[in-house]
């Protein structure tokens, strides 16, 4: 099976710069630019825990094994550069289809954020099928984007639509990168993170990397489609599953008051912002309910961890 999906790699075409070596080496080569720092993400999925693999298609796993990463790299507004991507197959039948599918689902992806698949590898074992990425970025303009910025008195923001991600958007969702970038040239972002168990989970670790408190109000939270279908069937309002729903991959990031306004006006891109809260600088974390009343913001989202 591994020299099979050897043979299939060999034939398939990752662009790389200029001096790049892929897939074919002993290692990958990279070129890299002298005042850019390297920042580097991996993630591990895995059959039963991550996806069903009779629900989904192998592209579909390989795509949602690099978005996750991705959506990483732009959480640090950075540019990724190229993917590893390593394969531990079920023995037996379908696993060199299942190994081709997941590569191309990935692949694919990649060639959207000029990420080519740089290297990795194959393994099978009598288990089910897990799989690792490991995505490298570049920083661009300065330094990486950290979550530990924020001051009191920042605009908190997020881009796109929250909550009801189960239904669909955890498999399709489009990482941030291009949003991210885009929004390091129009404003001086203070912190950032990607939302992936959920604001009241997520929140919590920006404010405390960050040593600050924060106040959001629920009424602002841009709610998805999918968020409002969640509340049909579980009866919670659809703003619970806009805060506490996992996998939305947007970004959560803040922006100096004084500038807030002005981003909000000047924002072309397709994919929203929106501005959901302000960072205070009490530790606590709270939020306007519905009806307006200040409450405590309790971390009740689903954690992976
Ligand atoms: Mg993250």
């Amino acid at each position: 099976m591994e020299q099979a999906f050897l043979q299939f790699l060999a034939t398939q075409k990752q662009t790389l710069s200029a001096e790049g070596v892929g897939i074919g080496d002993d290692a990958a080569v990279l070129a890299w630019p002298a005042d850019s720092k390297l920042v580097v993400c991996t993630d591990l999925i895995s059959d039963e825990t991550d996806f069903h693999l009779a629900d989904v298609t192998p592209q579909q796993i390989g795509r949602k094994a690099l978005a996750i990463n991705l959506s990483d790299i732009a959480a640090m507004a950075c540019q990724p550069v190229g993917a590893l991507l390593t394969l531990l197959l079920p023995q037996g039948e379908g696993s060199l289809q299942l190994a081709q599918g997941i590569y191309q689902g990935a692949a694919e992806l990649g060639a959207q954020f000029a990420c080519p698949i740089i290297g990795g590898d194959t393994n099978s074992w009598p288990g089910k099928v897990a799989v690792s990425v490991t995505v490298l970025g570049q920083s661009l303009a300065g330094k990486p984007l950290l979550r530990s910025g924020a001051q009191p008195g920042d605009a908190i923001f997020v881009t796109g639509q929250l909550g009801g991600s189960i239904w669909r958007h955890h498999l399709d969702f489009t990482p941030r990168v291009h949003e991210a970038l885009q929004l390091t040239q129009a404003c001086s972002l203070t912190a950032g993170m990607d939302i992936s168990d959920g604001i009241s989970i997520d929140l919590p670790r920006l404010c405390q990397q960050s040593d600050v408190g924060a106040e959001i109000d629920v009424r602002l939270l841009p709610l998805s489609a999918d968020a409002q279908k969640m509340s049909e069937k579980t009866g919670k309002p659809a703003w619970w599953h806009g805060l506490n729903d996992g996998e939305d991959f947007e970004l959560l990031f803040t922006v100096p008051q004084r500038e807030a306004d002005q981003l909000v006006a000047q924002w072309t891109n397709a994919t929203p912002i929106t501005r959901i809260g302000t960072i205070r600088h009490e530790r606590e974390l709270t939020m306007l309910g519905e009806d307006g009343t200040r409450q405590p913001l309790l971390p009740e989202g689903f954690s992976h961890h």
